[in-house]
């Protein structure tokens, strides 16, 4: 480890922070050539409802609970006319149940009073939807659109750059700001799928694995127990 340390401090030290999130973002390409979004959906409707049940939520949790909720209820309209009992049952072990139910449903009449029945392509108006921030926008405009209009910030993103040092920020707000100067926009939403796959793998919110990891001669924080507990 002593031999490896000194190159790595000169090369990162040496890169703008611009030029080491680019090459940041090459590594995770290689790293995770094929990463897609995790949450299985058929419609933009159902993405978004994934995306709402995977607040403070596994994808791996909310997939368990989305077949049998779009077998029941497969769009806007039969969500938006459901019991609502009956809906935070099929929800109930994403948690917040009670909270998500009433947004889906809030979001659905919303989806279909006032757009046709047809998710909003633009980010005004998906954040006019009950329970829609910006991260939820993000996940839905680029996967089910193909639109990069942000960078999606979930607890992944935020932890992985504060730890490697592209952020000072804790707010999601912010935080996808600061990305949106660094990142290509064609990348925005890559960049948060493949961060999203490294934090699972490597970089992990209890015990980083910074001796396996491919960006440590990136990341300002590897092997640095203070900056990771
Ligand atoms: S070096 Fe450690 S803290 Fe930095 S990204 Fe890798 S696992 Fe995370």
């Amino acid at each position: 480890m002593g031999t490896k340390t000194v190159p790595v401090t000169i090369t990162r030290k040496a890169l703008s922070k611009k030029q080491r999130a680019l090459e940041i973002l090459n590594r995770l390409k290689h790293l995770y050539p094929d990463a897609t979004c995790s949450l299985n959906y058929s419609t933009p409707v159902q993405l978004l409802v994934a995306t709402i049940l995977s607040a403070q939520c596994t994808d791996e949790r909310v997939n368990k609970v989305t077949p049998a909720l779009f077998a029941r209820f497969p769009d806007a309209a039969s969500l938006a006319n459901a019991e609502l009992a009956e809906l935070e049952d099929l929800v109930r072990s994403t948690g917040f149940y009670r909270n998500k139910a009433k947004n889906i449903q809030a979001a659905c009449r919303m989806i279909v009073s006032e757009f046709n029945s047809v998710v909003p392509n633009q980010m005004e108006q998906l954040l006019k939807l009950p329970g829609v921030a910006r991260k939820t926008a993000n996940v839905v405009l680029a996967h089910a659109y193909g639109i990069n209009a942000g960078v999606t910030v979930d607890t992944h993103v935020k932890r992985l750059s504060n730890h490697l040092g592209l952020t000072k920020h804790t707010d999601p707000v912010r935080i996808e700001q600061d990305l949106m100067k660094l990142l290509p926009q064609p990348d925005w939403e890559n960049w948060s799928i493949r961060l999203i796959y490294h934090g699972r793998a490597i970089c992990k919110a209890r015990s980083p694995i910074c001796i396996a990891c491919e960006l440590a001669d990136l990341c300002p924080d590897a092997n640095k127990p203070a900056a990771l507990g």
